[in-house]
């Protein structure tokens, strides 16, 4: 009696699992807007669900990058001055990033651009300027000086700045892709932002890798658990960055020095049900630091997100949210950020 229940437990569990393997699952990596993609879906439509994000993907880069000679962005920084009309997608992108510019004082600047390409971000020429050139660079760092003409869907910057989306872009692709996804089950990483759609099939959370921050080092940090539609969204130093004697220097920039921020932070994680917040977010609260981030974070909870904040120090901060469902996976010192 007892040999056959024991025989018969296995046999169940393993045609339990089974089942929920039968959900199809279908994935594809592709190159886009200067990072890989690892794009997930399940259920039977997955692979039309991962063929129209590809294709949105692209669609969105073409609008959206900085080098593309023939995007919204390039046509915005070529403008000399002048009205630029845009597609209805950059447009809205851009009011978003400049709200969001005004609700982070200035801490998200899309204008920083030109700092990023003076580094040697965009070319990989990399190179310190002088502090002349850096006070010429932040003299011509200023998001105020954006305008929009909503009618026209028009864009004017003045002569002499640059701007780009590339603080905000993948989040606000993310969101976009889970959309697509419609209803169905889906995991979008994009270069490190991670969006969810729905639930995980077999009913068990989503884990999501919290990468080293540390510049060089590999492996996670930890990791996050979570379940139905959610972004996470990180920023760090050590995605591009260069070496110069014995400085690491990259390439999100404070807006007010125009040189790579330094702020006490090596990493910010923003999780939220928005991928477009937490992006900025992300960016943001890497400029102001571990203090200010803290402070905007208890200030702004009708923003509903959740931080992982990781310190020079290796030091990890993670605000209350995220006492249940983040687990380190490195010996480091665990703080909690109270409301
Ligand atoms: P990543 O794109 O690497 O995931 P971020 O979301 O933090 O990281 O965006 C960094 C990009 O944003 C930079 O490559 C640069 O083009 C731009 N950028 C740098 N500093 C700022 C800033 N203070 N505000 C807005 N955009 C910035
Ligand atoms: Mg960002």
């Amino acid at each position: 009696m007892h040999s056959v229940r024991f025989l018969f437990l296995p046999m169940v569990l393993s045609l339990l699992l089974s089942g929920c393997a039968q959900t199809r699952e279908t994935s594809s990596t592709i190159f886009a807007m200067n990072t890989v993609m690892e794009l997930t879906a399940y259920g039977d439509s997955g692979q039309q669900v991962l063929d129209q994000a590809t294709e949105r993907i692209y669609q969105l880069e073409h609008l959206l990058s900085v080098t593309d000679e023939n995007s919204d962005i390039s046509a915005i920084n070529h403008g000399e001055g002048a009205w630029v009309p845009v597609s209805q997608e950059t447009f809205q992108l851009l009011s978003l990033a400049l709200s969001y510019g005004r609700e982070t004082q200035g801490a998200l600047d899309i204008t920083a651009y030109s700092a990023v390409h003076a580094w040697g971000f965009t070319t990989g020429e990399y190179r310190v300027p002088g502090p002349e050139e850096l006070a010429e660079l932040a003299a011509r760092i200023d998001y105020t000086q954006v305008e929009l003409d909503p009618e026209g869907c028009r864009v004017r910057l003045p002569q002499g700045m640059q701007l780009d989306l590339g603080s905000i872009a993948k989040g606000w692709a993310s969101d976009l892709l889970a959309e697509l996804a419609g209803g169905e089950p889906a995991i979008f990483n994009l270069g490190g932002n991670v969006r969810t759609a729905g639930d995980k099939p077999d009913g068990s959370p989503w884990r999501i890798g919290i990468q080293t921050p540390e510049a060089g080092s590999s492996g996670y940090l930890g990791v996050l658990e979570l379940t139905g539609s959610q972004a996470v969204i990180t920023s760090g130093g050590y995605e591009r960055y260069f070496e110069e004697d014995g400085q690491t220097y990259w390439h999100i920039m404070d807006p007010d020095t125009a040189a790579p921020a330094r702020s006490g932070l090596t990493s910010v994680t923003v999780i939220g049900a928005d991928g477009t917040v937490c992006d900025a977010l992300s960016t943001a609260l890497f400029v102001m630091g571990p203090e200010e981030a803290a402070d905007f974070w208890r200030a702004h909870p009708e923003l509903g997100v959740e931080l992982i904040l990781v310190l020079e120090d290796g030091t990890v901060q993670i605000t209350q949210g995220l006492e249940e469902t983040f687990t380190l996976s490195q010996d480091r010192t665990m703080e909690v950020i109270a409301p």
